[in-house]
């Protein structure tokens, strides 16, 4: 009996070869230095900001190339698998413009190195897995789970490395005759992958992130195909899906920077290169005096699903990983204002390669109002209305009765050299903008009257005002009409001789502002006054002050 006869007995159905499938795979006919990447997602139904922050990358280095961006949907661990997770997936992408160039999904096929789904792939896996039976690199494994914890138990006591090595791995030393005559049997066993490393040996290995690491190699015989399901494991469909799809870079999360090892023996057992390897710094945000891991327990914001409900623009979303991704990008796009990020050449080497990179909501905010404040006032409108279409339906129906209207509002204080940087995501437009719209000011209103709080002081105040009130005078006209009014009721006009005799008066014309101001908009703070009212219009601010007679 030999391997051969092994491999034939678990997997009598295949019939390909490796070499089958190495033709039905052929090199990419790209140009040269086009580079492959792909974003390969376990169907959670979540997407959490890091493995965002990965795809993001992988996206760039496709482009940057005119390489290739694949989607590889890896659900080899069928437990996890979530309803309605693929679209979880690939809406967000669909979201962000960063849509695979090949990939499987709602029946669709696109590209011609699928399936893109692992567990449609199975036939793939066995084919290489009998292949290393075959050669004798690897071998079913019958140990229990009880014998697997016996094990660790007593390796843990002795004080010896957890695992299933060297005098450890006893399933190595049965015979092909014992093998096949356990499988006749029915024993349930795992396929493990027979190691040839020495663990007391290191090896160099080139991460693009750190750099070149010594590492010790691996010799554990790590499992590669389940029991249950037949299924392999997540390190033999990285290396049988990243080698035939001719994946060159490999974009992951640092916590696999530890299975390097498994990964580069495995590549070495089928005499081929492994990809280049990128391992992401975990995400971390700050937590009072701490810095810690973001969290998808603890942080909505470590879900992408927050900033879609938040709608933060997509491009301040990108910007803002972009910052933490290469610590010179800010600059770069500070002196490239007309550039997108994929105008950027992202270079793995200025990733944080040390604890993690530090994100903040806050800066997100920043850049979010910022880049919210170039939009033209139009534009805005149409981001907001869409924001609302889905989430806000009385918003969207004031937005879309008034439209011309709404696009003004919009104007206040934009399209201008310093635009107010105001709204950081759509769904803050709303609470600032509310009391442009009668149907939302209603009358059951907070007035936020500051210094002059004296009901019939108010109604003086407002009535002399509204007398003088022309809708077509220009700013500096109606700035010196409000200054015309302080005066006849015994404020300060003048702000520097106020401030020098705060006594000698009432108050000034910074109090006389904020009555108009609070009287329409209930807000001591707003932007600029004299536009609020022009919007308004006479007979609009004559029934708010109404209210306060
Ligand atoms: N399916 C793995 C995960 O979701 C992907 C890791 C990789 O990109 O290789 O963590």
């Amino acid at each position: 009996m030999t391997t051969k006869d092994l491999a034939n007995l678990i997997f009598p159905d295949i019939d390909k070869t490796i070499e089958d499938y190495k033709n039905m795979y052929p090199e990419r006919n790209l140009k040269e230095g086009a580079k492959v990447t792909r974003f390969a997602p376990s169907p959670t139904g979540f997407m959490h900001i890091g493995n965002f922050q990965s795809a993001l990358i992988d996206y760039v280095i496709a482009k940057n190339s005119e390489g290739v961006f694949y989607l590889r949907f890896e659900d080899t661990d069928q437990m996890r698998e979530v309803k309605d997770a693929y679209s979880v997936i690939f809406n967000i992408l669909n979201d962000y413009k960063m849509l695979p160039d090949e990939y499987e999904y709602d029946g669709k096929t696109v590209g011609n190195y699928g399936p893109y789904v692992q567990s449609k792939r199975k036939e793939i896996y066995h084919t290489f897995i009998k292949h290393l039976i075959e050669i004798g690199r690897a071998y079913p494994c019958f140990c229990s789970k009880e014998k697997l914890d016996e094990m660790r138990e007593s390796q843990t006591s002795r004080k010896k490395r957890i695992g299933y090595y060297g005098v450890y791995a006893t399933c190595r030393k049965l015979s092909v005759e014992e093998q096949i005559e356990k499988i006749k049997n029915n024993e349930p066993y795992v396929i493990r992958f027979k190691s040839n490393g020495n663990n007391e040996q290191k090896f160099k290995f080139d991460d693009l992130v750190r750099g070149t690491l010594l590492i010790p190699e691996n010799d554990m015989d790590f499992i590669i195909m389940k029991s249950s399901d037949k299924l392999p494991t997540y390190h033999f469909a990285h290396f049988v899906d990243d080698y035939l799809m001719h994946t060159t870079h490999v974009v992951r999360g640092e916590e696999w920077l530890s299975s390097v090892p498994i990964h580069v023996e495995l590549f070495n057992a089928f005499g081929v290169k492994p990809p280049k390897y990128i391992h992401t710094p975990l995400i971390l945000k700050k937590d009072g005096e701490n810095v810690r891991k973001i969290s998808k327990r603890k942080d909505p914001e470590a879900s992408m699903s927050y900033y879609k409900e938040k709608c933060y623009p997509i491009e301040s979303v990108i910007e803002s990983l972009m910052t933490i991704i290469n610590s010179n990008y800010e600059q770069w796009h500070e002196s490239n204002l007309e550039k997108t990020y994929l105008d950027f050449t992202f270079s793995p080497k200025k990733m944080s390669a040390s604890g993690g990179a530090l994100y903040d909501i806050e800066k997100l905010n920043n850049i979010s109002k910022n880049f919210i404040s170039k939009l033209s006032a139009s534009e805005v409108y149409d981001r907001v209305l869409n924001w609302a279409k889905i989430y806000d339906n009385d918003f969207y129906e004031l937005l879309s009765k008034y439209k011309e209207y709404s696009i003004n509002v919009f104007n206040i204080e934009r399209e201008q050299k310093k635009p107010r940087k105001d709204y950081e995501n759509y769904f803050s437009v709303k609470k600032q903008v509310w009391y442009m719209y009668d149907e939302l000011f209603g009358d059951s209103l907070e007035y936020n009257f500051d210094k002059i709080n004296d009901k019939e002081e108010i109604s003086k105040i407002l009535k002399t005002y509204i007398e003088m009130y022309n809708e077509s005078d220009d700013k500096d006209t109606w700035f010196n009409k409000v200054k015309e009014l302080t005066e006849k009721l015994g404020y300060c006009s003048n702000m520097k001789e106020y401030k020098l005799n705060p006594d000698k008066y009432k108050g000034s014309v910074a109090d006389i502002s904020t009555v108009i101001r609070v009287a329409v908009t209930t807000l001591t703070m707003t932007p600029d006054l004299y536009e609020i009212l022009r919007l308004l219009g006479k007979e609009r601010i004559e029934k708010r002050f109404e209210m306060l007679y």
